[in-house]
């Protein structure tokens, strides 16, 4: 046998030779995007905000969507020939689930999907692969806010947001990014670019009549949406926010007669087709914000002070707990880096009142309630409000101190402690890491008296590095352990731990996900979120849309936990 057949024959090189292969044909096919195969940037591409890590075949940067349609069509050809031919879009990689890695030609969408088009005080129309920093610049240009951002605000693009359906603080008031979304341009498996809006019952029919891939798509999806109605709207998690799964409950509404198949693609992960193109709603911006901040000693108290704050429709209801606390103590001279000396000597002498309030106990929960206004006098107003119908309470709730802070800068103490105490943390551990695998779970607010001390004996029981802080108003609560995810007896504990945090979170009829998605890390779950009829109606959707397996594999219904966990992260 001479070396080349010898060579040919081995896995890796024969993946090498139809890559090659698969570079030429696509560079004569026009497509003028980069195409990159070197070890860095494959080392790159391996790795996103999660626990995993997965090296792509090849990594493509598309200039247009005329380069994305010629990608995916040459994918639906050669994977005739090549079975393990698939896409993966990416844009800023900052997923917790490993939603934008994969053994795959990873798409990346942040290189040249960069521009912001129409924008107008409601409605702003963008590339994918736009970071959420620059766009919401341009929105607050003409007044205008797309409130569903993720605490990743920073680092985020608005492709990914759609991808995941993401949702953050102001979730809470207006809802997640599907609930902005009023038209998306998507690449199809058969490589041809849509526009998805919702469409009236007279428009659905003349778009099922077409006798091509679009028209059967809507054809079959809404089938499927007719015959299985009842199923499939009870399948909705009973929860305000869920990323889980498809969100095929708000694709078809008999009562209203709206077909909306942008309800399918938002939080799909890219397993359904490449968005190229989205045309946001947007809100106006409130540009005045204050905190009424409640230190609470008993948890069990929760139950009668949540719908009691909720009632006063709050911008955001955020939380943390003492761990938080003492980690923002503890880091108190970090913050200085982070902030400039002037703001931390601001923050030093803000932070006396609260200082003689941990005098009175340390509380077991800092619960941070947001109002927005277009003054402050307005914000001052509802802050008082809430404080004043809470203070007549205030022993039978354990309150034991309350604080007013009606302005942004007056509450900047307790927005560091929530959002950067965690980053601190992970800065300071060197030998552990981020490990998201019980990062967004969510259970209706009601049960967290009961949920919340079941949840941190979990957490104790496997002896995980985390805190508790999140999103009280909704429930939802990020928890993301620092391990030493390469140590075998560490990543022993993964498997139980979730399933004893799941079977919780199932248990109070929460879902895994609010916002983060499913991944690598829940997609093996859905049966147990949704049972196996409706996990059978997800595979259907996918059927339809992308009967190869082009787009995304092993995520949503193809997802399972033995391809994941041979996958978890062995290099830092
Ligand atoms: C510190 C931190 C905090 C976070 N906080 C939150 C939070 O509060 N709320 C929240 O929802 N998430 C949060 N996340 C997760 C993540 O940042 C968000 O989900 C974000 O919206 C992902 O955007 P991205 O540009 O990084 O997308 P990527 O990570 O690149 O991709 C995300 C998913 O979208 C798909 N995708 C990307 N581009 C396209 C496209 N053009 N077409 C089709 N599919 C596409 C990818 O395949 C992948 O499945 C957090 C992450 C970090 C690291």
């Amino acid at each position: 046998m001479n070396a080349g057949r010898r060579l040919r024959k081995h896995p890796e090189t024969l993946k090498l030779v139809c890559m090659d292969e698969f570079k030429q044909k696509l560079q004569k096919a026009g497509f003028n995007g980069e195409m990159l195969d070197d070890a860095e940037t494959k080392d790159t591409y391996s790795h996103d905000a999660s626990l995993f890590e997965i090296r792509p075949q090849l990594v493509v940067m598309p200039k247009t969507s005329a380069d994305v349609q010629k990608l995916v069509k040459l994918v639906a050809t050669e994977k005739k020939r090549i079975k393990n031919l698939s896409v993966t879009a990416r844009s800023a990689g900052t997923d917790m689930a490993g939603g934008a890695i994969n053994d795959s030609i990873i798409v990346d969408f942040n290189k040249h999907f960069t521009k912001i088009g129409k924008v107008s005080a409601t409605e702003a129309q963008t590339q994918p692969g736009v970071f959420y920093r620059d766009f919401e610049k341009e929105t607050l240009k003409h007044g205008a806010l797309m409130p569903s951002y993720p605490a990743s605000r920073d680092l985020c693009t608005v492709g990914g947001m759609v991808a995941n359906n993401s949702g953050g603080e102001k979730s809470l008031e207006y809802g997640k990014t599907k609930d902005f979304v009023n038209e998306l341009k998507v690449v199809f498996s058969d490589g041809n670019e849509y526009v998805v809006k919702p469409l009236s019952k007279k428009e659905l029919i003349l778009k099922m009549a077409q006798k091509d891939f679009e028209g059967g798509v809507y054809k079959k999806i809404f089938n499927l949406c007719e015959k299985h109605y009842d199923t499939i709207k009870a399948a909705k998690p009973n929860v305000s926010k869920n990323s889980m799964g498809y969100t095929l409950w708000e694709v078809w509404d008999r009562e209203t007669g709206v077909f909306d198949l942008t309800k399918l693609i938002v939080g799909s992960e890219g397993t359904l087709g490449f968005v190229t193109d989205i045309k946001y709603r947007l809100v106006p911006h409130r540009p005045h914000s204050g905190l009424l901040v409640m230190f609470l000693r008993d948890i069990n108290k929760l139950g009668e002070i949540i719908p009691k704050v909720l009632q006063y429709k709050p911008a955001t209801f955020e939380s943390f707990d003492d761990q938080t606390l003492w980690l923002s103590i503890r880091f108190m001279p970090s913050f200085l880096k982070l902030i400039g000396f002037k703001r931390f000597i601001h923050l030093l002498i803000s932070l006396i009142p609260d200082g003689l309030q941990l005098l009175r106990g340390i509380p077991k929960l800092i619960l941070m309630v947001e109002f927005n206004g277009q003054t402050e006098d307005e914000v001052r107003a509802k802050i008082r409000a809430l404080h004043k119908d809470l203070g007549k309470q205030r022993a039978r709730y354990e309150i034991n101190g309350m604080e007013e802070d009606p302005t942004e800068a007056a509450s900047e103490k307790f927005w560091l402690m929530r959002r950067q105490s965690f980053s601190l943390l992970r800065s300071k551990v060197k030998d552990k890491h981020t490990a998201p695998f019980i990062d967004d779970l969510i259970v209706q607010p009601k049960y967290m008296p009961e949920f919340l001390p079941k949840l941190r004996k979990i957490v104790k029981k496997y002896d995980l590095f985390a805190t508790i802080a999140g999103h009280m108003g909704d429930g939802n609560f990020p928890i993301i352990p620092l391990m030493k995810i390469e140590d075998p007896n560490e990543r022993a504990k993964l498997l139980p731990a979730m399933k004893e945090v799941d079977d919780l979170v199932l248990h109070y009829g929460g879902s895994l996900s609010g916002e983060h998605n499913d991944g690598l890390v829940r997609g093996p779950w859905l049966e147990q979120q949704f049972g196996k009829e409706v996990l059978a109606l997800f595979r259907e959707v996918k059927h339809i849309m992308d009967a190869e397996n082009i787009f995304n594999p092993h995520k949503k219904s193809d997802a399972n936990w033995e391809y994941s966990y041979s996958h978890i992260r062995q290099h830092f």
